[in-house]
């Protein structure tokens, strides 16, 4: 059976108590580069040259892809961290309270933290969790948006998923298993969450919709409507405000499923 992989991120909102890792510093080798500080204890140092390389080049193409082309970025002082532990085991000793996750985000202290052996480690967890934290980083930690948009801009960078999530959309629809924007958006997700097919669906409606306003909409006005957000613009408002044809969430919603029926 194929494993299914969820990727998290982890907000205020979200879990009222920051989660407790036990990580001593002295235990952890530093690897310094230009946007990231990879942390790691024993993984091999030929991963390592990869996790650099890959997080340097997921760092340009997230940047791109969202359309944030004179976004600067962070600053050297404040480069992203990225901790790789050894096995899921020593991750799970350290996160064990998100037992289903391969991997997670503290967007707002830019702290990634997963292992070598996660699933798609390099094709989902670092570009889904790097998603996570530009996102924040560009639209500001106080802004408030819904889940599904925060897994969706994630979602959208792992590429497989991206084009894979409309067909799973159109055939919830077809079945009558759909879930209309405005619910979604009263979903929270926790580590409570156990309905496994609600949070695949989730995933797939978040990752469709964002691929939605991104390639269909167009780059400038998804970046408009993040500039909306940073300038604490509520979610609906930013929306109709930037895509004039939606007035609130609801004519995202249809908009988008007309949009499906036609691909
Ligand atoms: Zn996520």
């Amino acid at each position: 059976m194929k494993k299914i992989l969820f990727l998290i991120i982890v907000s205020l909102a979200v879990w009222p108590k920051p989660l407790a890792f036990a990580a001593e510093p002295s235990k952890w080798k530093e690897d310094k580069q230009e946007h990231f500080i990879i942390y790691y204890k024993n993984a091999p140092e030929d991963f390592i040259r990869e996790v650099e390389k890959a997080s340097e080049e997921y760092y340009q193409e997230i940047c791109e892809n969202l359309g944030f082309h004179r976004y600067k970025g962070w600053t050297w002082d404040e480069r992203a961290k990225i901790y790789i532990y050894d096995d899921d085991e020593d991750y799970k000793k350290e996160s064990s309270n998100i037992p289903w996750a391969h991997g997670v985000a503290f967007a707002e202290q830019k702290i990634i933290r997963t292992f070598p052996s996660a699933s798609g480690f390099f094709d989902s967890v670092l570009p889904h969790e790097m998603g996570h934290i530009i996102l924040r980083e560009f639209i500001g930690h106080e802004a408030k948006v819904p889940l599904w948009f925060e897994e969706g801009v994630a979602m959208y960078q792992e590429k497989a998923k991206r084009w894979g999530a409309h067909k799973i959309v159109q055939k919830a629809i077809a079945d009558k298993s759909f879930v209309p924007l405005k619910d979604l958006t009263s979903f929270a997700l926790n580590h409570n969450a156990s309905n496994e097919a609600f949070i695949n669906l989730f995933y797939a409606e978040a990752a469709s919709v964002v691929n939605y306003l991104i390639n269909e909409l167009g780059y400038q006005r998804f970046v408009r409507f993040c500039r909306e957000l940073k300038e604490g613009q509520p979610f609906d408002w930013a929306l109709k405000s930037v895509y004039l044809r939606f007035d609130d969430i609801n004519g995202l919603n249809k908009a988008w499923m007309s949009y499906l029926e036609t691909q």
